[in-house]
């Protein structure tokens, strides 16, 4: 089993119509402000590296970043902070990445179980995946009515509706990415894992921030 990088990820992602945050590899400092300016501030910069899976958990995800200064001290940090954390772990380097807005936090992922092959897994991110595990599954490939009632099962579904005076989630966005995935894993029988993890949902659109695809080798 191979684990692409969240750039490598991305990037087939994109290819496959499913909306992502434009991210880049920097393996220098001075890289990593260049490619900051063209991809727009505020930015986010994250630990590249093969041996890592959870980017946060050893400090290697730095949001908000609005200027260069700022850029170089996250820049020295989340390598500092990985290199203690793991120091065996290969480095490949920083992506530094365009950071959207704050939305609702879906989840977009799949498995390949050993009985039904690829099952594509939807939920809301955060909390209600981790402690709630609010999250429903569909064997590939799917249709739009599959995804539309993925949507409309999971447990905190009246989130996406809008509580509290916040709009309503733009479903059709979150379906048109659910379906991209389905179809992506069946075109690509060689991906056995992957995840959007999380996804920014607005009234009107959805943007991936973070991907992870494993492939058999
Ligand atoms: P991990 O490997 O720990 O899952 P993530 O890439 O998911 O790392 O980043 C952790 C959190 O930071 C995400 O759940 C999200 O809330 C936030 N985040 C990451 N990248 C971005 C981005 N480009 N724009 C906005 N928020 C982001
Ligand atoms: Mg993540």
């Amino acid at each position: 089993m191979a684990l692409l990088n969240e750039i490598d990820a991305k990037q087939l992602l994109h290819d496959a119509g499913v909306p992502v945050t434009q991210t880049v590899l920097a393996t220098d400092l001075a890289e990593a402000k260049r490619q900051a300016d063209s991809v727009g501030y505020p930015v986010v910069l994250k630990i590249v590296s093969p041996d890592i899976t959870h980017k946060s958990d050893v400090g290697g995800v730095k949001v908000g970043l609005e200027d260069e200064s700022q850029v170089a001290a996250a820049y020295e940090e989340i390598l500092t902070n990985a290199r203690n954390a793991e120091p065996d772990a290969e480095i490949t380097g920083v992506a530094v990445q365009h950071m959207a807005p704050s939305g609702t936090e879906i989840i977009v992922g799949m498995t390949t179980d050993p009985q039904f092959g690829p099952v594509i897994m939807f939920g809301l991110g955060g909390i209600m995946v981790e402690v709630l595990k609010d999250v429903t599954f569909r064997v590939v490939p799917l249709e739009e009515r599959d995804a539309e009632q993925m949507i409309d099962e999971i447990k905190g579904k009246a989130i996406l509706d809008g509580v509290r005076g916040q709009p309503p989630a733009d479903k059709a966005a979150i379906r048109d990415a659910i379906l991209s995935v389905s179809k992506f894993v069946e075109a690509n029988p060689a991906v056995k894992e992957l995840d959007l993890n999380p996804m920014m949902v607005y009234p009107d659109g959805a943007i991936a921030v973070d991907a992870r695809i494993v492939t058999a080798d």
